[in-house]
């Protein structure tokens, strides 16, 4: 069986169950399907509002695990804090000098302003922002 949601040319809607659409378009032929309302055999599948597909905002995107973000973060701070020399404040002054081979090759860390680290930039002088710990406050 196939149901079909029907329509008169005085535009009366009513159901209408067929064995199959081909049942429907003889039927509908023969004069045999009548609108409910007014007997008019002129009778049509009605136009039934086309369905609006939601324009789907989701994107795939990967959000990290924070805890993992974390973990890599204090792993990085903690190796670098292991491994090199705190310089503090003077981090600029002393990247500079091993960038230019006037202090011995080692790595350091500590703060920068950022003009500091834009003119280190801007020398091409390496280095990596040390992550800040978002649940840490030290
Ligand atoms: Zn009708």
């Amino acid at each position: 069986m196939i149901h079909y949601t029907l329509s008169c040319d005085s535009q009366h809607r009513f159901d209408g169950w067929f064995k199959n659409a081909e049942a429907f378009d003889q039927q509908v032929e023969k004069g045999i399907v009548t609108c409910p309302v007014c007997s008019s055999i002129k009778v049509e599948k009605a136009l039934m509002a086309p369905a609006i597909a939601r324009a789907s905002e989701t994107m795939s995107v990967a959000a990290p695990d924070p805890a993992q973000v974390r973990a890599f973060m204090r792993a990085m701070r903690e190796k670098v804090m292991a491994e090199a020399d705190y310089v503090g404040p003077r981090f600029a002054e002393e990247a500079r000098k091993i960038h230019y081979n006037e202090a011995e090759q080692r790595g350091i860390y500590g703060e920068a302003t950022r003009d500091e680290v834009t003119s280190l930039v801007d020398e091409g002088i390496e280095f990596l922002p040390l992550p800040a710990i978002p649940d840490e406050h030290n």
